[in-house]
């Protein structure tokens, strides 16, 4: 939806505001800008993807050029003569005027709108204002969507961004040639701990494991999803089942820090979780097989005595 929003943002621009190019970019979380929507400038859908590919390629960073600018600062720029403005990067040479808004969700800068054109001077302090009120709508869809992917309870993404996530990440794998590994974690005795101390201090403690198993996640591509009542999964790309089984070992340490009591486990004195892990060499598994695999992992962590981290047989 925030896809066709922009998309359909740039066209209404093309026609009240004017561009030869307008495009919104977002920020990615390697501190890219990359393309989301382009004008098409007649020319249908495969020149908007062949227009995206060629300024992805040129791999502009938050703080280099105009947009790049805007990105970091999250404050608008016009620009009458781009030629003047030392920011300017040159994608383009024919361009004159620019003109680039942010696009903000409160504090954090998502990307930017910006629409450049031949004629010098060619736009106007209103033309600004008509690009901020698209931001803010395109930044509102952005939020919708990210928080369409969040757990409401503990902010880790769900179930349902992990069931489209597992499956990109094991294609990128196998196009790759690169190793996908999956965690699937849950925590130990959980049901005795919401019957001693009640559920709102349950909620709390699931809230806590998300804080300590999320300081061993966050490169690129790796995401920490909480699957069920008191299961996490953790997608890690890249992953091989040596380096699966050392990420995971280090999430239970990083639980075990977190020292969160429990008072009637009867595995420890603290909070503890059993993990299992499955590995795709060369991301050549279904999404399902890697699940099926890394929970039967699991079980047997449970049945060997829990707070334990057990791999896949190979
Ligand atoms: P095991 O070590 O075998 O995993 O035992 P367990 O008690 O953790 O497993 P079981 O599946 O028997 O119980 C899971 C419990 O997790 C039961 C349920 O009440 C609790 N739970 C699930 N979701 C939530 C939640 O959102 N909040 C709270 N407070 N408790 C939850
Ligand atoms: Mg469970
Ligand atoms: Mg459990």
């Amino acid at each position: 939806m925030a896809g066709s929003l922009a998309q359909e943002s740039i066209a209404v621009l093309e026609s009240s505001v004017g561009y030869r190019y307008g495009a919104v970019l977002l920020v990615d979380d390697e501190g890219r800008l990359v393309p989301f929507a382009m004008s098409d400038q007649g020319r249908g859908a495969e020149f908007v993807d062949a227009d995206k590919a060629y300024v992805a390629s040129r791999g502009i960073r938050l703080g280099e050029g105009i947009t790049g600018w805007v990105a970091q600062h999250g404050t608008p720029v016009r620009v009458g003569d781009v030629r003047l403005d030392p920011r300017y990067v040159a994608i383009r040479h024919e361009i004159r005027s620019e003109l680039c808004v942010p696009i903000r969700a409160g504090e954090r800068i998502l990307g930017v709108i910006n629409v450049e054109t031949p004629a010098p001077d060619a736009y106007s302090e209103e033309d600004r204002v008509v690009l901020e009120i698209v931001a803010a709508q395109i930044a509102l869809a952005l939020e919708m969507r990210r928080l369409a992917g969040l757990d409401a309870l503990t902010s880790a993404a769900n179930r349902r961004a992990f069931d489209e996530a597992l499956p990109r990440e094991l294609r990128r794998g196998a196009r790759g040639g690169y190793p996908v590994s999956l965690l699937i974690a849950d925590v130990d005795h959980f049901k005795a701990y919401n019957d001693a101390l009640g559920h709102v201090a349950g909620d709390d403690c699931l809230r806590r494991v998300v804080e300590a198993l999320s300081r061993g996640v966050g490169r690129a591509g790796e995401m920490l999803a909480r699957i069920g009542g008191e299961e996490f999964a953790v997608i890690l790309p890249h992953a091989d089942a040596g380096s699966a089984i050392a990420t995971a070992e280090r999430l239970r340490d990083n639980l075990a820090r977190a020292a969160l009591p429990h008072p009637r486990s009867a595995t420890a004195p603290c909070v503890t979780i059993s993990v299992g892990v499955a590995t795709a060499p060369s991301g050549r598994h279904t999404a399902r097989d890697l699940v099926l695999i890394a929970d039967e992992a699991l079980y047997r962590a449970k049945r060997l005595g829990r707070n334990r981290v057990m791999a896949q047989a190979s």
